[in-house]
């Protein structure tokens, strides 16, 4: 035979054997397929399968809805497992902070290259082993891979640890239930630990081992510091290194067993150079230090690398629990799929929500009772088909899940089988789903531990999963109470807390960081751009700087901040959650409640900027949960009253009259105003609760329309009363009485039933729990001369301007945004609106416009402050009790509340309980 044709003969049989090869797969995959359909409802495949971590024995974040404990200590210094959520070495933490830690890497001559030796660490003698040597070091690289794919909270793979002398790859597998061994290296603050990016690390080592770093280095940290043009480690290894590094390995399963030699390649090269690129760093920050010794700024570069490091030790680890079980990926599906021009129309878009919601529920509880991440179970894509298709057999969901996977795939999602075991174990529950038929009584989430791990359950019950069952009374319940699910046009708190922070939170950045000079140079303080460009305009400053923008004012401003011995104005400002750090979203928070604060005299109204600051949306729900319960406090302490008590009408008797009997101004007026607009139209249930709210506060007697009008001006400050007033003639008309009068966009015979939906409640719970202090009317700030801000906040002395004698109040911060602030209050009355209808039902888009801007045009003046005259009786207690002082004094009592409730860590620096003006 000749070499051609050899290779003919050969590449034949090549070509048979694979055509075998993938017959025989497919008919195995098939006859697999049918088999698991068939059986699909008795036997789930989480009985045949062994995963990696079924083999541990202990797990600290099971899948269950509570909360993660971490670890604690109690008095004895002895583990306590049940567990705290503070961090438990906060204080050695902190203590680096405070004490300008400085981080000392020295290396000695052993070579940067990576030979072939590494230590591979499976057993618990080699892990003590690792330990000792751990411990005599003075500080050594780490680096983690984690697993995800077949997970729902994801697991550590492997841990590499080097030293200078040896590469360690640790089985985090093997030693799951054996690497708190570990703890204490690694919280020992003597010992530093470098990590390149150890934002995720620090949080994976909390979650499966309890360990928590003390004194970190972070590689990426220092690229920061030193502004490196990239600060990725793959940058670091080829800059400093002359090392290659293939990032998509990354994405590898590391629980594969062995390592291929590539991984273990990639592993070790992700920790063994952070030791030297460590090194290097910190070589350069103290060049930096050097080169700045002169000048009086402040800025340390060593220390500022080591401080941005350990503040991510101070990082917890959580689990993400929803009120709802997979309510945040409904919605965020939903609102993918509506800005989706390509994707096919959907005629019932309420049912199609409904499903979406329901097959993401579904999902989520799925997923956690088979220990799989989300998109192991069934694809974003295949939910959206599902739910538009409506598919009603079991081959036909199978082949619709199977048909948009396969249109969609993407290189790598092909390793995700389609469908996955868990849908094909569970079809029957896909197609009742879809039929409407899953949920008859009770609600989802309990039929699906029943049917999964009740005592006839058909899936296997594991150390992630029992907390689900065991547990099931801490279920998330908020939304489920009522069943929700079953009522598409209900949406839950997460969802209103998604709305939440899509309508409310600050949509540009709040701080500008534009900067204001003296003419001499000296820094004034931070504004935002509009205050530059008012003074530009009027040729008060000119420009000295582009990017942030900065000017100098042409004039010799009357006060400096200096002048006070202050600091804190011309701090830069970030735009971050000063709780959590969060930068995604925020919006502002005022720390002395608006209540008392419209109260104050105006002088001790000023360094509003200091009491003002920007929170996420879960840190501003918690700091007003600690403010309303410290508002009842001073309730009692004072003896003034918080609510409206129930008002014996002239004339009237009350039966009972207890403690509980309050309503708030804000429940009643939100209670009589959406009686009169939709009583006649709304569910007589509704109806009744809602003129209950009312009855109470007329202590209990009949109610007439006259009642709802005059309940409606209940702790109304004069200037809104007033405009009430003014407004009231148009407001009103529509819907005193004649209800064939509704506002346009409401007379559609088929809008009548959405729009009875209203809920007056959520606005109470809007107010409740975010709004309220947000929620100023803008009286005291629109001034009818149509100036800008500046004017009040830099206070132009009109008599004396022409002179150049400008006053510069530069404490006032939320005069700032004053004509933003303005429209901000104004905008925000109207969304709040919005977002009554919003969260009310679901109505098409179109009517809601209609219904937004109609209800926007009657009510956007009406404030809907909260307690009445609780507010003004504290404060003229205090300035009658104690003078001015007892008001500063009860500011400070806000900002400890503040600072007790939330332990923010990223508060501007000069922040200060004890702050004066
Ligand atoms: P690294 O330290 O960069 O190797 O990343 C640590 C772990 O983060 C990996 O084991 C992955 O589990 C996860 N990870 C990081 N980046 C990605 C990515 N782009 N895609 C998937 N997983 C990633
Ligand atoms: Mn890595
Ligand atoms: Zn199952």
């Amino acid at each position: 035979m000749n070499n051609e044709h050899k290779t003919r003969v050969a590449f034949t049989i090549a070509t048979i054997t694979t055509a075998a090869i993938i017959s025989i797969i497919f008919t195995v995959r098939r006859r697999t397929r049918r088999k698991q359909l068939e059986s699909s409802s008795n036997s789930c495949y989480s009985h045949s399968e062994q995963k990696p971590q079924c083999t541990f024995k202990r797990v600290l974040a099971d899948n269950s809805y509570t909360p993660f404990k971490h670890l604690s200590f109690n008095a004895s210094g002895s583990n306590d497992e049940k567990g705290s959520n503070l961090h438990p070495f906060e204080a050695e933490i902190t203590a680096l902070l405070t004490n300008n830690h400085q981080p000392e890497i020295e290396l000695g001559a052993k070579k940067l290259e990576m030979n072939d030796s590494y230590v591979w660490v499976d057993t618990e003698m080699q892990l003590k082993e690792l330990v000792d040597v751990l411990s005599n070091e003075r500080f050594f690289g780490v680096d983690t891979e984690q697993h995800s794919l077949r997970s729902f909270l994801g697991f550590t793979g492997l841990v590499q640890i080097s030293t200078q002398q040896d590469d360690y790859l640790i089985d985090t597998i093997a030693l799951h239930d054996s690497m708190e061994i570990l703890r204490p290296v690694f919280a020992n603050p003597s010992i530093c630990k470098v990590f390149h990016g150890a934002d995720n690390d620090v949080l994976w080592l909390q979650r499966d081992f309890h360990i928590y770093i003390v004194n970190l280095f972070d590689t990426s940290k220092a690229c920061e510091v030193l502004s490196k043009p990239q600060k990725s480690l793959a940058y670091l290894l080829e800059t400093y290194c002359g090392v290659t590094t293939n990032k998509l390995l990354q994405r590898e399963d590391w629980r594969q067993r062995p390592l291929s030699a590539e991984m273990v390649q990639y592993a070790r090269t992700d920790a063994h150079y952070l030791l030297y690129i460590a090194n290097c760093l910190i070589i350069e920050l103290k060049q930096l230090d050097n080169e700045n010794t002169c000048s009086d700024d402040k800025f340390h570069f060593v220390l500022e690398a080591s401080r941005r490091s350990n503040m991510i030790c101070l990082q917890l680890f959580t689990k993400e629990i929803e009120a709802s079980p997979g309510e945040s990926a409904a919605l965020s599906l939903y609102s993918r799929h509506q800005s989706n021009q390509g994707s096919p129309s959907i005629s019932d878009e309420t049912q199609f929500l409904y499903t979406v919601r329901q097959l993401c529920t579904w999902r989520d509880l799925m997923a956690r009772i088979h220990d799989e991440s989300l998109k192991y179970v069934l694809s974003d894509q295949a939910i959206v088909a599902l739910a538009s298709q409506l598919p009603a057999s079991h081959s036909k969901i199978y082949n619709t899940i199977v048909q948009t996977d396969v249109n969609a795939e993407t290189g790598l999602t092909s390793f995700i089988p389609s469908p996955s075991p868990v849908v094909c174990s569970h079809l029957s529950d896909i197609s009742q789903l879809l039929a409407n038929e899953l949920v008859k009584h009770g609600d989802i989430y309990s039929v699906i531990l029943q049917k999964c791990l009740g005592q006839k359950g058909s899936c296997k019950l594991n150390i992630f999963n029992y907390a689900l069952l065991v547990n099931s009374n801490l279920r998330p319940t908020l939304s489920y109470k009522h069943s929700s699910l079953k009522n598409p046009r209900q949406h839950s708190r997460k969802a209103s807390r998604n709305l939440f922070v899509k309508k409310f939170s600050c949509k540009s950045p709040v701080y500008h960081n534009c900067r204001i000079f003296a003419n001499d140079g000296r820094l004034l303080c931070y504004c935002d751009r509009k205050k530059l460009e008012w003074y530009l305009s009027r040729d008060l400053a000119k420009l000295v700087d582009e990017e942030p923008p900065a000017i100098m004012l042409l004039f010799e401003p009357k006060g400096r901040p200096e002048d006070e011995g202050n600091d804190f104005y011309i701090q830069s400002k970030k735009n971050i959650c000063v709780g959590c750090g969060e930068g995604n979203h925020y919006l502002r928070y005022r720390i002395i409640p608006s209540c008392y604060r419209i109260h104050f005299p105006e002088h001790l109204k000023s360094h509003r900027s200091h009491d003002i600051v920007l929170l996420c949306v879960d840190c501003h729900e918690a700091a007003h949960a600690a403010a309303e319960k410290y508002k009842r406090k001073v309730a009692s302490e004072f003896g003034i009253p918080l609510y409206v008590r129930r008002v014996i009408h002239p004339g009237q008797e009350t039966e009972k009259l207890n403690d509980e009997g309050g309503v708030s101004p804000l429940q009643l007026r939100s209670a009589a105003l959406a009686l009169l607009n939709h009583g006649p139209r709304m569910p007589l249930n509704r109806r009744e609760e809602l003129t209950e709210i009312v009855k109470r506060y007329y202590g209990g007697r009949e109610i007439s329309e006259e009642d709802l009008e005059s309940a409606l001006q209940v702790g109304m400050r004069p200037i809104e009363r007033r405009r009430y007033e003014k407004k009231r003639g148009v407001s009103f008309k529509h819907s005193t009485g004649n209800a064939a009068a509704v506002p346009e966009g409401e007379n559609h015979a088929d809008c009548a039933p959405r729009v009875s939906n209203v809920d007056t409640l959520n606005v109470d719970t809007l107010n409740g729990s975010y709004a309220n202090e947000e929620t100023r009317s803008g009286d005291n700030r629109q001034d009818d001369s149509g100036e800008p801000s500046l004017i009040s906040d830099l206070a132009v002395d009109k008599a004396t301007s022409n002179g150049n004698t400008i006053l510069i109040k530069t404490t006032d911060d939320d005069e700032d945004d004053h004509d933003e602030a303005v429209n901000v209050d104004e905008s925000l009355n109207r969304k709040q609106q919005n977002v009554v209808s919003d969260l009310s039902d679901s109505r098409d888009e179109e009517s809601l416009r209609d219904e937004d801007s109609t209800q926007a045009k009657h009510h956007s003046k009406l404030s809907l402050l909260g307690h009445g005259p609780h507010g003004k009786q504290v404060v003229d207690h205090l300035l009658k009790e104690y003078g001015e002082d007892g008001v500063r004094e009860f500011c400070q009592r806000w900002r400890q509340v503040f600072v007790d409730a939330l332990k923010p860590r990223f508060l501007p620096g000069g922040w200060d309980v004890k702050h004066r003006i």
